[in-house]
């Protein structure tokens, strides 16, 4: 199809093609722009009668303000047409009519006959998403144009509509998701409050109290009592090698030094109490020694029937004993302590009758440091002894 101009002055050509005619606009004498519109006429042989034609005032109200017009939004959207040469030659506000508009995306589309939408800003500064198409015959662009607001608006209170309508299913599912959480990290939290307090002498206890409703759980609880166990087992094989006193079965300071080593190693905290018999001299001298050694031999039966399976007696001086507690807080060694101080103090021994000791209690806590242990449960047995002897003492770090 071939479309032609009719310039200013000039006439209609080519008519035998039987196509409408349409000019480019232009501007008349009287400041008009005006559109001319012909159409050929044959008779039945063929023969050129002449031709009807029309003029559209394109700054007046026309045909193109009965269709375009009527789909003038209140939104703030609007229609307006452009010819091949990006002139508008309709447009809702009439002065824009007969403006050439040379770098306008949707216009350089249009007139390439591409068809299609965009979002552009117009010349009034609005976001615009606008929709064009080109009337192929006319060499015409059609472009629709309609505020991004306008256009999106619907879409927020959509949004929100389904934002309120999902509001307590999210909820419900945001709880779901929180209880199932923390019935998971539940066991988690126990194991690893429990691993903290292996010192504990409930621990074995409390570990088997926590439920392991999942594998990974189920592991690690199996995997901390076998910690445990490893470590109790190897107590007791201590115990088991180590070198005995003759006179009381109590192990020697030899035997201490090593249980300390291994225990600094295997980083198993444990308090420990310094034992000694108050005015054993005085014992000695007055009962005979034979007498006191039974006192001593008496002392450590009683000790090993209060102490625990884990707990170790040792003789480390001629009447000073020491009761090491594997994985006892200090404040359960005080317990043990002040049970040891009046189990011995109700005791009768023959030919001796009653004895009595002073007990200092220090605990390793997590510093595993064990000579500094010691020294600190003889620190606290100086002041048991200093404050009347007969009596039970936590080592209180000086200022
Ligand atoms: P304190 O309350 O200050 O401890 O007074 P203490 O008399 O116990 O003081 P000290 O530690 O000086 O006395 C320890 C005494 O223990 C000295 C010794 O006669 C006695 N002793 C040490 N080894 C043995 C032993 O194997 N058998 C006997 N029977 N007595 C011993
Ligand atoms: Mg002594
Ligand atoms: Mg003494």
């Amino acid at each position: 199809m071939k479309l032609w101009e009719v310039q200013e002055g000039g006439g209609p050509e080519a008519l035998s093609q039987r196509e409408p005619m349409v000019s480019r606009p232009y501007l008349s004498l009287a400041n008009n722009f005006l559109v001319l519109i012909s159409y050929p006429i044959f008779n039945r042989s063929e023969e050129y009668l002449g031709y009807v034609g029309g003029t559209i005032y394109l700054k007046k109200p026309s045909i193109f303000n009965d269709l375009l017009g009527r789909h003038f939004h209140r939104d703030g959207s609007y229609i307006y047409v452009v010819d091949s040469n990006k002139q508008i030659i309709y447009h809702p506000e009439s002065e824009r009519v007969g403006e050439y508009i040379l770098n306008n995306a949707v216009i350089n589309s249009v007139v390439e006959r591409h068809s299609g939408f965009i979002e552009v800003i117009n010349s009034k500064g609005i976001d615009m998403l606008a929709g064009f198409s080109p009337i192929q015959r006319a060499h015409w662009g059609v472009v629709a144009q309609r505020p991004v607001d306008a256009t999106l608006a619907p879409l927020d209170s959509l949004i929100k509509a389904v934002a309120f309508r999902t509001l307590p299913l999210a909820l419900l599912t945001f709880i779901l998701i929180w209880l199932l959480a923390s019935y998971i990290s539940r066991p988690l939290q126990q194991l690893a409050a429990t691993a903290v307090e292996m010192d504990d002498p409930n621990a074995y206890q409390k570990l088997g109290q926590i439920k392991s409703w999942y594998l990974e759980v189920r592991e690690l609880k199996l995997g901390i009592l076998k910690g445990l166990g490893v470590v109790n087992t190897k107590i007791s094989q201590l115990k088991e090698d180590a070198a005995t006193d003759a006179l009381t079965g109590a192990v020697n300071r030899r035997s201490v030094q090593v249980l300390l080593e291994t225990m600094e190693q295997e980083r198993i905290p444990f308090s420990v109490l310094a034992i000694d018999i108050d005015h054993f001299k005085r014992v000695n001298d007055t009962y005979g020694h034979p007498a006191g050694d039974k006192a001593l031999v008496a002392l450590v039966r009683v000790i090993s029937q209060i102490s625990r399976a884990q707990d170790v007696i040792a003789r480390v001086g001629g009447e000073e004993f020491l009761l090491i507690l594997p994985n006892t807080p200090i404040d359960l060694a005080e317990v043990i302590a002040e049970r040891v101080r009046s189990r011995i103090a109700a005791l009768q021994i023959e030919l001796v009758g009653s004895i009595q000791v002073s007990i200092g209690i220090a605990s390793s806590g997590r510093k595993y440091a064990a000579e500094q242990v010691l020294q600190q449960a003889d620190i606290a047995l100086y002041q048991a002894k200093q404050q009347g002897r007969n009596r039970c003492e936590v080592y209180v770090p000086s200022k």
